[in-house]
C-alpha cells in the first residue's frame, strides 16, 4: 500500500479553524452544482445541507430530525431520509458507516470515493478525495472485481486529542 499524504487542509479539520470559510466554499458550491444540474434547491434540502456543514461531527437520522423540528420544519422520518438519500446520490454528503450518521461532503458535486479520517475521541471526521488518499488497487484486482464504489474509514486520534491527552497524564 502506498503511503497516505495527509494535506493541511484535511488536517485543519480537527483543530480550531476558520470554519466559517469551510461552510461558506460548501454552500457556494451546493448551490452551483444544484443550478447545474438543474436539481430543486428545497428549503429543506437547503436546511439539512447546512445542518451537515454545522460542523465537522456527522449527525445521525433522528438528530436531524429533532434539529429539523426545533426550527420549525414538520419531518417525518421518511422525508428526512428521502432528502438524506437525495444529498448522497448528488454527491453533496456522505454516510459515515461506524456512526450510521452523515455528513457533508467537503467538494460537493463531483463523483468521488471518499476516504475519512474519523477521530474516535472527539468524533471530528476529515474527508480526503481518492487523488489526496492515495488508496490505489492495481489493474489485476480491478479487473477481478468491478468496484462500483468505494469508501474508506480510518479510525484513529486526531493530533488534538493526543496533545489534550498528553497534558492529563
Ligand atoms: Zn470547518
Ligand atoms: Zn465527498
Ligand atoms: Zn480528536
Amino acid at each position: 500500500m502506498k503511503k497516505i499524504q495527509i494535506k493541511k487542509e484535511v488536517s485543519k479539520n480537527f483543530k480550531k479553524h476558520n470554519h466559517k470559510l469551510c461552510y461558506e466554499t460548501s454552500m457556494k458550491a451546493f448551490h452551483k452544482n444544484c443550478l447545474e444540474k438543474n436539481l430543486k434547491l428545497t428549503p429543506l434540502r437547503l436546511k439539512v445541507f447546512e445542518l451537515l456543514l454545522k460542523d465537522h461531527r456527522p449527525i445521525g437520522a433522528y438528530q436531524i430530525l429533532d434539529m429539523l423540528s426545533k426550527e420549525g420544519f414538520s419531518s417525518t422520518p421518511p422525508i428526512a431520509y428521502r432528502v438524506l438519500d437525495f444529498l448522497i446520490e448528488q454527491g453533496f454528503a456522505h454516510k459515515i458507516e461506524r456512526f450510521n450518521a452523515f455528513i457533508a461532503c467537503s467538494h460537493p458535486g463531483s463523483k468521488h470515493s471518499p476516504t475519512f479520517m474519523i477521530c474516535r475521541k472527539c468524533d471530528k471526521v476529515a474527508e480526503m478525495c481518492e487523488k489526496d488518499s492515495r488508496l490505489k488497487l492495481d489493474k489485476k484486482s480491478l479487473s477481478e472485481f468491478q468496484i462500483e464504489e468505494s469508501i474508506i474509514e480510518i479510525i484513529g486520534i486526531c493530533k488534538s486529542c493526543n496533545q489534550l491527552e498528553t497534558i492529563k497524564c
